[in-house]
């Protein structure tokens, strides 16, 4: 008898850890509401199809011009990211990360990169204290892009900008982002509070 009973119990053990196992924990679901949502190119590269989730369960990162709240990328922003070219346009070599999609933008002549394949690169603190100085690259989706010579790029509205400072919203809140276009098998996005693009990578699977 108590045989019985232990395998029916076992039974409803297994059929809840499969329930939940499809139904994102609370803590996950929590933390993004707290610090915006997850995103990792590594998972946007495997995905079936074309529309992007994040791990709360949540669409998100949709093309229809509503804006998508992600976190910093701890692992990122306090160890480095890891970086791969992704074009080569405007006098620019164009990377982005594999794990966060933060883009990285050099001179093509004066690409320190240029020879490396993948490579790993922490974030310039300096820059973040008193902002970067930046270049204008080119003018492109309604926006003028600039880049830094530490590789940062931002797409601001039209006007001489020579610093840009990361605002404390973006530092504190995350990034708000919006969908712009979709090139060299990265869909990019854009902060409207700070102008900082992200390149998250398409499906392989499509
Ligand atoms: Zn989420
Ligand atoms: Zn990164
Ligand atoms: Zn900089
Ligand atoms: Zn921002």
């Amino acid at each position: 008898m108590s045989d019985v009973r232990y395998s029916d119990s076992s039974v409803v053990v297994e059929a809840v850890s499969v329930a939940l196992a499809h139904e994102p924990d609370w803590r996950t679901r929590l933390a993004c509401r707290l610090w915006g949502h997850h995103v990792d190119n590594r998972s946007f590269r495997q995905r079936a199809g074309a529309q992007r989730s994040c791990r709360c369960g949540a669409l998100y990162l949709t093309t229809d011009g509503s804006h998508t709240r992600v976190r910093h990328t701890l692992s990122c922003f306090l160890g480095h990211h890891t970086y791969i070219r992704m074009a080569d346009r405007d006098g620019h070599h164009e990377y982005a990360c594999l794990q966060c999609g933060h883009p990285l933008m050099f001179v093509a002549h004066g690409d320190p990169y240029a020879a490396a394949g993948e490579f790993k690169k922490k974030v310039r603190y300096l820059c973040g204290l008193f902002g970067h100085r930046v270049h204008r690259v080119t003018s492109r989706a309604g926006f003028v892009e600039y880049a830094c010579p530490c590789g940062h790029s931002f797409l601001k509205e039209e006007g001489p900008i020579q610093v840009i400072r990361h605002p404390l919203i973006c530092v504190a809140a995350g990034h708000f982002v919006r969908y712009l276009c979709s090139r060299a098998k990265h869909s990019e996005y854009v902060c409207r509070n700070c102008g900082h693009p992200f390149c998250f990578a398409d499906s392989e699977n499509r």
